[in-house]
């Protein structure tokens, strides 16, 4: 672990200045501590956003807004949430340990790195720690990693649990940079792995996330987050899935429905949406709209079960939904 400088900037611009010249932005330190430890990350100074506030948890008719420094613990347990909302409080709940949720941040949870393993040992070469040296994990151990948006130089997912809820129920992020403020849709803040998978999001040079908007909908309100993985605490997701629905006479009105643990981003799935929208709700439907999860996935040498398990996550979080 290398020395390094840390500002405890009071003000906002100070903070984007100094993250503009270069500085790593810190929230809970969840990650970024790990990242030190094992010299994949290399900060020689250090802004601690603490000082910053951006806890809000605010909830209204139009929807939620998160601070990004608010806590994942805090956001799990909010009445707000677990009410209008469930599906982001269950992925939270099912991320990490209770100790982990109560220092990680939300904006901090949108941004973790990837857990390839090779990604965090710098005893292997990796595309994106040091770009162009290769990509052990495509001959290698793979079974972890991705089968969809992934490339010819990286096939990592992104670990997290909270953001594949986020991305099902049409998140948005508000960022803060030297060019003011900006909000963009969830599904626009991470690149597609493509040549340069060391470029991992499109914020600008400074920009830090400042807020999450989740809009209020019926399909948010009967939300759910359903997750597999190799032991049942602490463990990042072989496949989750994250579901709403809204019902009306027996209709599926409107269906969101996105997978985790699977590629560069949480991967929505309109196909399944599609299949699904306007047609009866029965156990046939979820079965034929299930089995369409994975089009398009494809399979690396050790995870081809991949497949299979998004497929049956979808269909069993469908089921729970709607049982
Ligand atoms: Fe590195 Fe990506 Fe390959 Fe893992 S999959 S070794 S993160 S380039």
């Amino acid at each position: 672990m290398q020395p390094f400088t840390l500002d405890r900037p009071e003000q906002l611009a100070q903070a984007v200045a100094a993250g503009r010249s270069g500085a790593t932005y810190m929230a809970g330190g969840v990650d970024l501590m790990q990242l030190w430890k094992n010299d994949v990350e290399g900060a020689m100074r250090v802004v601690d956003l603490q000082p910053m506030g951006m806890r809000e948890i605010e909830a209204g008719p139009q929807g939620l807004r998160l601070g990004a420094m608010a806590t994942m613990a805090e956001v799990a347990e909010h009445p707000a949430v677990v009410r209008g909302w469930p599906a982001v409080s269950q992925a939270l709940l099912l991320s990490a340990s209770p100790q982990v949720r109560n220092m990680g941040t939300m904006g901090g949870n949108l941004l973790q790195r990837t857990r390839c393993p090779y990604f965090r040992n710098t005893a292997f070469a990796c595309n994106k720690r040091a770009p162009g040296s290769g990509c052990p994990a495509i001959a290698g151990d793979n079974r972890n990693l991705g089968v969809v948006g992934i490339s010819g130089h990286c096939i990592a997912t992104h670990p997290s649990d909270m953001p594949v809820a986020l991305r099902a129920l049409d998140a948005q992020v508000e960022l803060r940079g030297t060019e003011g403020v900006r909000v963009i849709p969830l599904a626009e803040l991470y690149r597609p792995w493509g040549d340069t998978p060391n470029d991992e999001t499109t914020l600008l040079p400074g920009e830090m996330i400042a807020a999450i908007l989740v809009p209020a909908s019926a399909a948010a309100r009967r939300s759910a987050y359903v997750k597999v993985r190799d032991r049942t605490t602490f463990a990042y997701a072989l496949c989750s899935a994250a579901v709403g629905i809204e019902v009306e006479g027996g209709v599926v009105r409107d269906v969101r429905v996105a997978c985790g643990g699977v590629g560069p981003a949480p991967w929505r799935l309109p196909q399944v949406e599609a299949a699904m929208r306007g047609q009866a709700l029965d156990a046939a439907l979820i079965e034929r709209a299930s089995a369409l999860a994975s089009a398009g996935a494809v399979a690396q040498s050790r995870n081809g079960y991949k497949l299979v398990l998004m497929q049956r996550t979808v269909r069993r979080a469908l089921q729970e939904l709607t049982a």
